[in-house]
């Protein structure tokens, strides 16, 4: 199946008992048994539902995977993916990543004796030199957060493979409909259903995609022992969501594409980062390894002032100011403020995360609408 008919059917069925074509909401904790043991594959809803399998198996067919495991968030999925490392281990990740990750990893399992090494990954050997017989783990996050550098995935896998350790990719930003890392040679995919998978913001969940039958059989221990599993409510919107995930994210890469070339040449704009530039400087990567180039774009203020950023936030009528992306409403955020507060200015101001620095995750709305909303927005400063 192609990708648009995979999103609608991939792991579905009509219901047996009474044909409905949506997936129910399977509402139990518990399933009855004839006799001890005797049961339909279902004992207890930590372990398995229904409604959470449906989804399981649609996503990983749309990673074009074997085995799919969803989570209480996005962050149950990494706490999951850290439990399958001990102490002593080492794990060598991208340096500009989301803030709830870098928390996780620097600040809890940390604690537990397991080291961290935040890197550029622009070149694949700059990782391979970092690797020792403790190195269990390359994390890579690409398009990065919110700088929108590219890292080669295929390069890193290659390191990866060579050196027998595993290659997790957090594929939030890009959705599989802009790149499959399984394909890629990564070994893990994991995603924040919560961004555009689900798309509506309307619920928070996480999951993990992988191809090797004993990884997953030890990834589905470590999702039950510890049971940071979603409900089946949520599993549902997830669902209903993902159905219309290839329509979506060809309006948000096709509004992206507008906005960022309207930027591009907005007289009190300094700079755009966004991968589908031609001078973009991983832009041959990001044509080799996805489809599209998404709606994700972050852009500077000439003048760089903080002041000017806060008041384009406060003028935006259309782009809301809020955490979070994915959704279909287009949102806007000050990483130097919101996201990225926690690490030092000259630290941020070293990857060009300035104060002037804008993120936006451009929506699905009319793209006349956005852009004369930028228009106003920068007006008169
Ligand atoms: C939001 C996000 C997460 C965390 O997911 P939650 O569902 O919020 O727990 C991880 N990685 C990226 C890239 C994200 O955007």
């Amino acid at each position: 199946m192609k990708f648009g008919t995979k999103v609608i059917h991939a792991g579905i069925n009509a219901d047996p008992s009474t044909g409905a074509i949506m997936t129910p909401i399977f509402q139990t904790s518990t399933y009855v048994q004839r006799s001890p043991g005797d049961h339909k594959g279902y004992e207890y809803s930590r372990t398995h539902n229904p409604t959470r399998t449906a989804l399981q198996q649609n996503l990983a067919a749309l990673e074009n995977g074997k085995h799919g495991l969803c989570f209480a968030s996005g962050m149950a999925a990494i706490d999951t993916l850290m439990k399958l490392l001990k102490p002593g281990d080492e794990v060598i990740s991208t340096n500009d990543l989301y803030g709830g990750t870098y928390r996780i990893f620097a600040r809890v399992f940390s604690k537990f004796g397991i080291k961290f090494h935040f890197i550029p990954m622009n070149n694949p050997f700059e990782v391979e030199k970092l690797i020792t017989e403790n190195t269990k783990m390359i994390w890579v996050e690409t398009p990065t957060n919110p700088m929108m550098n590219i890292i080669d995935v295929a390069g890193i896998a290659a390191v990866a493979k060579k050196h027998q350790v595993w290659l997790a990719v957090d594929n939030t930003f890009a959705t599989p409909f802009l790149q499959n890392p399984l394909e890629l040679g990564a070994d893990i995919v994991m995603h924040s259903l919560t961004k555009y998978l689900a798309g509506h913001s309307d619920v928070v969940m996480g999951a993990i995609v992988v191809n090797d039958d004993k990884l997953a059989e030890e990834l589905s221990f470590l999702q039950n022992a510890c049971g940071a599993i979603p409900g089946p409510q949520d599993c549902f919107l997830v669902l209903r969501g993902i159905k219309t995930l290839h329509v979506r994210m060809e309006r948000h890469c096709q509004n992206g594409k507008t906005i960022a070339a309207y930027l591009k040449n907005h007289p009190k704009v300094e700079k755009v980062y966004w991968p589908g530039f031609e001078d973009h400087p991983n832009h041959a990567v990001a044509k080799e390894q996805m489809n599209d180039f998404g709606g994700m774009i972050s852009f500077t203020l000439k003048g760089n002032k903080l002041e000017d950023a806060v008041s384009i936030l406060e003028k935006f009528k259309v782009f809301v100011l809020a955490e979070s992306l994915g959704g279909v409403e287009s949102l806007c955020g000050h990483p130097a403020t919101m996201t990225h507060a926690s690490i030092p200015k000259e630290e941020r101001e070293k990857v060009g995360l300035s104060d002037s620095l804008i993120r936006l995750s451009v929506g699905i709305e009319d793209v006349e609408d956005l852009k004369n909303d930028i228009a106003q927005a920068l007006k008169g400063l």
